[in-house]
């Protein structure tokens, strides 16, 4: 659900950025960029590192597919390759345990994010939650469903933030609170309107 600076320095989303998207308020262009990059490219290959599931792949590839080939945009993400062991893909997913790794208690974070064009981004998933396939989403009881946090966190490697109005993105719309973007603990798989408004914007 965060992205940080990158892999190791903990920070909060964008908290103390304060520009508004112009049209942020608007259906199908209320995406927000506050504080983050967009890859230098156009076209990256997931590896699926071991640590994922095999349970998990048709969760992570259909993450994954959403933000590849969107209408108007030319971004295009190719694979995935499942248990990979490549030195050091532009683009990963992997496994860990953040109360270990000092990272904040969320089920997911976007790392590499801050460079207005980067060149590598790793999302990780926090084996401190539980995690399903089912769509089951619940905060309280720390329940997560793998493709809604995946695609979330693959948006966040794509180049969008949360369109938050504590992230400098003006008071969300209905259906910004719709998008993937935006965390309420509910299954949510597929970006909406305003979401790929934003990758079509940004690639
Ligand atoms: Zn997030």
């Amino acid at each position: 659900m965060h992205r940080l600076m990158r892999i190791g320095i903990v920070t909060a989303c964008a908290a103390s950025l304060v520009t508004v998207v112009p049209g942020a308020a608007s259906p199908a262009a209320a995406y927000c960029f506050k504080g983050i990059g967009r890859w230098k490219g156009d076209r990256y290959t997931l590896h699926v590192r071991r640590d994922i599931p095999r349970g998990w792949r048709s969760s992570v590839r259909n993450a994954m597919r959403q933000w590849s080939g969107i209408k108007g945009s030319k971004l295009r993400y190719a694979g995935p390759r499942f248990a990979s062991t490549a030195r050091s893909p532009a683009f990963q997913i992997f496994r860990a345990n953040f109360a270990d790794a000092g990272l904040p208690d969320v089920p997911g974070i976007a790392f590499g994010t801050d460079t207005p064009r980067h060149t590598s981004s790793s999302v990780a998933l926090n084996t401190r939650f539980h995690w399903n396939t089912k769509g089951r989403m619940s905060q309280r009881a720390r329940r997560t469903d793998v493709w809604t946090i995946a695609v979330h966190e693959m948006g966040h490697s794509s180049g969008l933030a949360h369109p938050y109005a504590s992230g400098g993105c003006g008071r969300p719309t209905a259906a910004e609170k719709a998008g993937v973007m935006y965390v309420n603990w509910t299954r949510k798989r597929y970006p909406n309107a305003d979401d790929r408004a934003g990758i079509a914007r940004r690639y």
